[in-house]
């Protein structure tokens, strides 16, 4: 399966997509982490990337689409893949239209993880992640075992940088302009199956195995 997670910061893609990742076997490209690796890394990418992720906005579609292009060449994405927080912009949907295109492939279904704003600030304040597995926690809704600590490592917890209700604001900003005109591209083209995304995991997690059963 070729799959397309879309949602606002905090909508519950990261948390959705391990389950859905061991379930179908597929490889999860998710391009906010990547190019946090490269900041980290202070890659040339990431010296580019920086800047605009700090103020929550977004990178350029030449870079992110460079980064897809390359990881989605891995031999474990052969399968299929979850791209979670790509595409952002309507020109980098049309990008991927024309990389899959190429190999003779074709994104099955975006998943739209639709949700109310007024609910995202405590998400995302509340969340801590643990960076080398991408596991993520939060204070109220799932709450580590050991409070900043990982329940299977014993590893620490961080807060992400960007986590703040300020930057969130900048961010819902871009997803209203740039990301929900991608909603409407692949709604067009009938791909689109909406989710409840302010349900609690497990239901989500439910509506989801339906919509790929
Ligand atoms: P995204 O990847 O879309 O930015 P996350 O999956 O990281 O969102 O979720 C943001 C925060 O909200 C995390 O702290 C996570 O634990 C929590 N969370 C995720 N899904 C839910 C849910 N359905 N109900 C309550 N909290 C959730
Ligand atoms: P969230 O999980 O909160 O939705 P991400 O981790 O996906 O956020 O993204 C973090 C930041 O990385 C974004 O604010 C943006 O600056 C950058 N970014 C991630 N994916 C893209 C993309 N497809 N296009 C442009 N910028 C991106
Ligand atoms: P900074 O060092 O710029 O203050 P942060 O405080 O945001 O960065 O994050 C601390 C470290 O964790 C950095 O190396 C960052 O790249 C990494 N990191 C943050 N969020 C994630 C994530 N979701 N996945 C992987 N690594 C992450």
């Amino acid at each position: 399966k070729r799959l397309i997670l879309i949602g606002p910061p905090g909508s519950g893609k990261g948390t959705q997509s391990p389950i859905i990742k061991d379930e179908y076997c597929l490889c999860h490209l998710a391009t906010g982490d990547m190019l946090r690796a490269a900041v980290a890394a202070k890659t040339p990418l990431g010296v580019k990337a920086k800047e605009a992720m700090d103020k929550g906005e977004l990178v350029s579609d030449d870079l992110v689409v460079g980064i897809i292009d390359e990881a989605m060449k891995k031999p474990s994405c052969q399968k299929g893949f979850i791209l979670d927080g790509f595409p952002r912009t309507v020109v980098q949907a049309q990008k991927l239209d024309e990389m899959l295109e190429k190999q003779g492939a074709k994104v099955d279904k975006v998943l739209n993880f639709a949700i109310n704003d007024a609910i995202l600030e405590e998400r995302i304040t509340g969340r801590w992640i643990h960076p080398s597995s991408g596991r993520t926690y939060h204070t109220k809704y799932a709450p580590p075992k050991v409070p900043g600590i990982d329940d299977v490592t014993g590893e620490p917890l961080i807060q992400r940088k960007d986590d703040t209700a300020a930057v969130l604001k900048s961010r819902l900003e871009s997803f209203h302009r740039q990301t929900e005109p991608v909603i409407d591209y692949y709604s067009k083209k009938g791909m689109v199956a909406d989710l409840h995304a302010e349900k609690p995991p497990k239901e989500v997690t439910s509506e989801v195995q339906t919509v790929l059963s």
